[in-house]
């Protein structure tokens, strides 16, 4: 054969597939938009890092944008834009569009819980002139991560008269923070030795909260902690039975990097999806199709309880909504589609050989599809169909969203599930798509701002 270089060259070009660096395919006004995007979203970070205040914050915004709360029975108009507050932990926002939902729903599906620490049913102790509350980590975490960062506590108590008492420290600037210790390194010949999940097994996982005794008694110091609480929240030691109080770092959201292209936040996980789907919603007017935007909950965890995405609530929304449009609702699901908003892991040159890169995501790649999750034969997963990635695919395209095909990692080196297959099983086309972090699972992630402004527009494109 005896191609010139010029026709070598052309033939590639026309036949290979080549993955886009964003910063090398967009316009210098792109560049601009991604910047200012990423300033939304580090604020959204910062406002949302539990779920009951991610429900919260998106509420306020929603409601700032025309969406009005929606109770299973209510009517519902062509164009009307609604939410479905399900227990202040996950909430569902739809957009009823003008052709026949039977036709389906565009949904995009993201968590905004994370991993962290949550505090016990009864945690408060004090040893060795210091007090703790006991911990029960919440979704896969390296547990030696967490020692030796400040933390805030987040979350709810609930009285026995029925108040809801909020409480949030840790994340003011002079509020106190907490802390988990860890063994100096002077007497850590023993711990050194072992394997990293045992280094700091999870009952070592307690929470630092103070040491000035009340009296003189061998539990003053609890006594002079629980003293502050009745004072500050008007709350007793039985209290924390009826309470979710979570401990996660105290960090906000910061750029990293000289050239600032980098986010470093506690959290990515999901809400760097969930942040792209909201905001693609308030930005769809007028939708064709009806469009949905779900935030779940306890995907952590396996996505179980009534607030998960196993949870029964989901069928049961588009359900009614069929009903109050008079559509046949298994056909709507039928001919619904969803993508599956959750990250993925960017190929880290530091951590190479757990990779496989012809199939890895790589940072600033644009948005990650995943045909597929799970572990060794694709255990776990939905396994979208060549059609639906071909109709994302055609769509991005079209809409200009830089966009990569990614699975996790080698095979047979671990795996993940998303909450793909639970919306794959009630008869609906899923693919996931997401962005890709860095450090996933750890205190502080990082993500790309071009990876994230391409989550934006695909889920704006796929609303459309
Ligand atoms: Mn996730
Ligand atoms: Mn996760």
């Amino acid at each position: 054969m005896n191609f010139t270089k010029e026709e070598l060259d052309n033939i590639r070009d026309e036949l290979s597939y080549k993955r886009k660096n964003v910063y090398s395919s967009v316009s210098e006004e792109e560049i601009e938009k991604i910047n200012e995007y990423a300033k939304g979203y580090c604020a959204f970070l910062d406002a949302a890092k539990t779920e009951r205040e991610a429900v919260k914050k998106t509420l306020e915004i929603v409601s700032e944008n025309g969406f009005v709360p929606y109770e299973f029975g209510d009517k519902l108009e062509v164009g009307g834009k609604y939410y479905y507050n399900n227990r202040g932990r996950s909430v569902y926002l739809f957009v009823i569009g003008s052709e026949n939902i039977e036709n389906g729903i565009r949904i995009s599906a993201a968590h905004i819980d994370s991993p962290r620490l949550d505090i016990k049913q009864n945690p408060l102790y004090d040893e060795g002139n210091m007090a703790f509350l006991k911990t029960h980590y919440y979704g896969g975490i390296k547990k030696y991560q967490w020692t030796a960062i400040p933390l805030a506590l987040h979350g709810v108590v609930i009285t026995l008269d029925g108040k809801t008492v909020d409480i949030c420290v840790g994340e003011d600037d002079n509020d106190p923070v907490f802390y988990i210790n860890d063994l100096l390194p002077h007497l850590g010949r023993d711990q050194m030795e072992k394997t990293a999940s045992q280094v700091i097994p999870g009952e070592k996982l307690n929470v630092l909260v103070g040491s000035i005794p009340l009296g003189e008694g061998s539990n003053d110091i609890k006594l002079g902690i629980l003293k502050i609480l009745s004072e500050k929240y008007g709350i007793k030691e039985e209290d924390f039975l009826s309470a979710e109080i979570m401990a996660l770092p105290a960090f906000k959201a910061r750029d990293i990097g000289f050239d600032r292209s980098i986010i470093g936040a506690y959290g990515h996980d999901d809400r760097v999806c969930a942040y792209p789907a909201l905001s693609a919603i308030i930005k769809t007017k007028a939708p064709v199709h009806t469009v949905m935007t779900v935030l779940a909950d306890k995907e952590e965890t396996g996505s179980g309880g009534n607030t998960g995405m196993k949870s029964d609530v989901f069928t049961d929304l588009i359900s009614e909504i069929s009903a109050a449009l008079g559509a046949n609702e298994r056909r709507v699901r039928a001919n619904s589609k969803c993508l599956s908003a959750d990250v993925n892991a960017i190929y880290d040159p530091n951590f190479a050989d757990v990779y496989e890169t012809k199939n890895a995501a790589f940072l600033n790649c644009g948005v990650v599809m995943s045909k597929y999750t799970g572990s060794r034969g694709k255990s776990g997963t939905s396994d979208a169909s060549a059609e639906m990635v071909a109709f994302v695919r055609e769509l991005f395209d079209r809409e200009g969203v830089i966009w990569q095909s990614a699975e996790l990692g080698k095979v047979d080196q671990g795996g993940g599930g998303t909450v793909a297959v639970y919306i794959a099983n009630r008869n609906i086309e899923v693919v996931d798509l997401g962005v890709g972090v860095i450090s996933m699972h750890a205190p502080y992630e990082a993500i790309s701002k071009a990876d994230l402004y391409m989550a934006y527009k695909a889920f704006l494109a796929f609303n459309k």
